[in-house]
C-alpha cells in the first residue's frame, strides 16, 4: 500500500498526478562539508601557497580546517550573520582559501573582488553588494584608501598578513570617516578564536559566493552562486572527462581566486583531497617555474596569455617542467600555436575549456581521449582548439535570429545559449536581463553573447563575441580565428583584431600585433608612429602573406599596426572596445 505522506501532487501535460517521493536522507552536501571531508579523509594532503611575505607556506587539510573553524568563530564575534556579504580582495593563498570556507560555511556570502578593476568599479561593486567587512591582502589596501569614505556599509577591514608584517593602517581609519571603523590583523583575529565549530544546516540553495562580471559594457553585474550549484559544479568538474582530479593530483589554479572562484578549484581540490598549490602574486615565468618545480605540479589552469609568457621564459632559459601533464585553458580561445608549443616542447596536453562568470564557470571541456592516440597531430590540435563538449548537467545550443536551433555541422553559426544547475537564473539585485530567453518548449536559456558552432561530435567552438565579430559586406569574419592565425606567425607574440568603419563594406578587420622580438623603435596603441619603418613594412608583408595561406582572401586585414602592448580587461581579455573607439575611423582617415 502507498504511504500517502510519501506522495506529492504535481501537474503534468496529461493532468494532475500523484508522484511517489524517494526515501533517501535529506543531506545535501554544502561548502563546509567539502573541507570537512578532506580534513577527515585526506588529512595530511597539502595546500601549498606562495605568500606575499615572500616565502612558500605549506600545511595540511586538517590544519586548514582547524583555522577555518577559528575564522567561523571569529566572524560570529564580529557579528557577521547569515546572508551578510563579506568582501575579499586577495591573491590565491591559504588565507583566502580559509575565507572562502568560513564565510560561506556560516551562511554569509563570500564576495570576491577583482583588484584589477578600476577604482570606480571596485567602489561600485562594494556598494552594490553592501559588503560589511573586507578581507584584504596588504598590497591592495592602497586601492581602498581613496574610496573608503564612500563605502558606508563597510564596518572594518581585516588584513591578510602575519602580525609581524602588519602595515601602518592609520590612513585607512582616517579615510573611513566612521568612529567605530576597525582594522584588524587576520592572524590576531584567529588567535583568540576557538577551533571547534558547528556548521549550520543550510538549505542547498543558500547563497554562498558572489562574483561580478568584468563589465566591458556598463556596470559589472553580480552572479550569486549557491552551496548546491558550487558542489554540483565541483562534482562535474573533477570527472575524468573534465579536469580529472583525484587525491593523487597536484593542481595549481593560476586563474585568480578573485575571479569566478579560480574556476572552482578550491572546492574541487577539497572534494578530491588533491594537493592544492596557490601561486599568490607570482604569475610571471620565474615565479611559476619555481613553484611548479617545488610542488611537482601536474595540472594547471589559466588563460592563454599566462602560458604564452611561461613558455617564453622556459624557452629563453632552456628549462623543462616534466611534472606538468595538463594545462587547462579557458577565458579565451586556445590558439593552435599554444597547443602545439605545449605538446611539442613539453609533452603537455592543452585541455580546452569554455565557461563564463555566469556558468560558475566550467561548462564545456575537451578532455584527452583514447581515440586521440591514433590521430595525426593536426587532427588532435583541431579538437584542442575547440572549446570541448558539455559536462553532464550542462545543456548548450545555438540559435539563429528567429530563435530556431542551428544545425550541428561545425560550420553553421548561431547565438550560444546555455542552461543547467550551475548557470545563473538572474543577476544579483538586477531586473531580469534580456539575456534570458525562452525556447519553443518554454525552457529558459541564458544567452551568452557568444557566437559559436557545434560539430557532429558535440564539440563547441566559439567564433566570436557577438559584439566583436567583424561584419564585412553582410558576412561575418571571426576576429578570434584571424587572431589565432596571426599568432602562428613566428614574430607575433600577441594579436588583436577589431572591425573598423569602411565606406563600401561597412566594416573591415584591422589587426594589431605585439611583435616578438620588439621592433627597434617604440610605438603604443595610443600613439602609433606616423613614420612606417622599413622593418615594419617587411614584417607587415610577411604577416599578410602568411595569413593568406591560413584564411580566405576577403578575411585578410586591411592594415596591420604594431604596438608594444595591447589593452586588457581586469580579467586579462583583450579590451577591444577601447581600440574600436580609438580606431573606428582609421581606414576612412587613411584614404
Ligand atoms: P568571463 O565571464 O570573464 O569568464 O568571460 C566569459 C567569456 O570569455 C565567454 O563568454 C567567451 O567570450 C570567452 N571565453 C571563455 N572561454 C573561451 C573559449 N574556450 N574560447 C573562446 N572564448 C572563450
Amino acid at each position: 500500500m502507498m504511504n500517502r505522506s510519501n506522495a506529492q501532487s504535481i501537474t503534468t501535460s496529461s493532468g494532475d498526478a500523484d508522484i511517489i517521493m524517494g526515501q533517501m536522507m535529506p543531506c545535501p552536501p554544502n561548502i563546509p562539508s567539502l573541507l570537512e571531508y578532506a580534513a577527515h579523509h585526506h588529512s595530511t594532503q597539502r595546500i601549498i601557497s606562495r605568500r606575499l611575505e615572500g616565502d612558500i607556506h605549506s600545511y595540511s587539510y586538517r590544519d586548514a580546517y582547524r583555522r577555518v573553524c577559528q575564522l567561523a568563530n571569529a566572524l560570529h564575534t564580529l557579528g557577521v550573520k547569515v546572508g551578510d556579504r563579506i568582501g575579499t580582495l586577495a591573491w590565491n593563498g591559504y588565507r583566502h582559501f580559509e575565507c572562502y570556507y568560513a564565510i560561506s560555511g556560516i551562511g554569509a556570502i563570500c564576495h570576491t573582488i577583482n583588484p584589477r578593476l578600476y577604482g570606480e568599479q571596485i567602489e561600485y561593486i562594494i556598494r552594490h553588494a553592501e559588503d560589511e567587512y573586507l578581507f584584504v591582502d596588504a598590497c591592495f589596501l592602497n586601492l581602498l584608501t581613496p574610496i573608503l569614505p564612500q563605502l558606508s556599509s563597510v564596518k572594518g577591514i581585516i588584513v591578510l598578513i602575519d602580525e609581524s608584517h602588519m602595515p601602518d593602517t592609520h590612513d585607512l581609519i582616517i579615510a573611513s570617516k566612521q568612529s567605530s571603523f576597525i582594522v584588524l590583523n587576520y592572524e590576531a583575529l584567529l588567535n583568540g578564536a576557538g577551533s571547534d565549530f558547528n556548521w549550520p544546516t543550510l538549505p542547498p540553495d543558500t547563497a554562498a559566493c558572489l562574483c561580478y562580471t568584468s563589465g566591458t559594457t556598463g556596470n559589472p553585474k553580480g552572479v550569486l552562486y549557491s552551496h548546491f550549484s558550487t558542489v554540483m559544479h565541483a562534482y562535474a568538474s573533477r570527472n575524468p572527462d573534465a579536469l580529472n582530479v583525484s587525491a593523487d593530483t597536484v593542481v595549481m589554479p593560476v586563474v585568480p581566486m578573485y575571479h569566478v572562484c579560480a574556476w572552482g578549484m578550491p572546492y574541487i581540490a577539497a572534494m578530491a583531497g588533491a594537493t592544492l598549490v596557490l601561486p599568490g602574486d607570482g604569475m610571471d615565468g620565474p615565479a611559476l617555474y619555481e613553484l611548479i618545480e617545488y610542488a611537482k605540479v601536474e595540472l594547471m589552469l589559466g588563460v592563454p596569455t599566462v602560458w604564452l609568457r611561461l613558455l617564453e621564459y622556459l624557452e629563453e632559459n632552456h628549462l623543462q617542467i616534466p611534472s606538468v601533464k595538463t594545462v587547462g585553458v579557458g577565458g579565451a580561445a586556445s590558439p593552435k600555436a599554444l597547443v602545439e608549443a605545449l605538446d611539442k616542447q613539453h609533452g603537455i596536453y592543452l585541455l580546452p575549456i569554455w565557461g563564463m562568470t555566469e556558468t560558475s564557470p566550467l561548462a564545456t571541456l575537451g578532455a584527452r581521449t583514447k581515440a586521440m592516440e591514433n590521430m595525426s597531430d593536426d587532427e588532435r590540435y583541431h579538437i584542442q582548439t575547440t572549446a570541448g563538449k558539455p559536462m553532464f548537467g550542462i545543456e548548450i545550443e545555438i540559435f539563429d535570429d528567429n530563435n530556431h536551433v542551428v544545425t550541428h555541422d561545425g560550420k553553421s553559426r548561431g547565438f550560444l545559449r546555455v542552461r543547467g544547475p550551475w548557470v545563473l537564473r538572474d543577476y544579483y539585485k538586477t531586473d531580469k536581463a534580456n539575456a534570458f530567453i525562452e525556447d519553443a518548449h518554454g525552457n529558459e536559456w541564458f544567452d551568452t553573447g557568444d557566437i559559436a558552432v557545434i560539430d557532429e561530435n558535440s564539440y563547441l567552438k566559439i567564433v566570436d563575441r557577438a559584439k566583436d565579430v567583424v561584419k564585412s559586406g553582410g558576412e561575418w569574419i571571426s576576429s578570434i580565428d584571424l587572431e589565432n592565425a596571426a599568432l602562428e606567425h613566428e614574430s607575433v607574440s600577441e594579436a588583436c583584431v577589431i572591425g573598423v568603419k569602411h565606406v563600401k563594406w561597412d566594416e573591415r578587420p584591422l589587426l594589431f600585433v605585439v611583435p616578438h622580438p620588439p621592433l627597434t623603435h617604440k610605438q603604443s596603441a595610443d600613439h602609433p608612429e606616423p613614420q612606417v619603418s622599413e622593418q615594419e613594412l617587411t614584417l607587415k608583408e610577411s604577416i599578410q602573406s602568411f595569413l593568406a595561406t591560413k584564411v580566405a582572401k576577403w578575411w585578410l586585414p586591411d592594415d596591420i599596426l604594431f604596438v608594444n602592448e595591447l589593452p586588457h580587461t581586469a580579467t586579462g581579455k583583450l579590451q577591444k572596445r577601447t581600440l574600436r573607439d580609438q580606431y573606428w575611423e582609421y581606414l576612412i582617415q587613411q584614404k
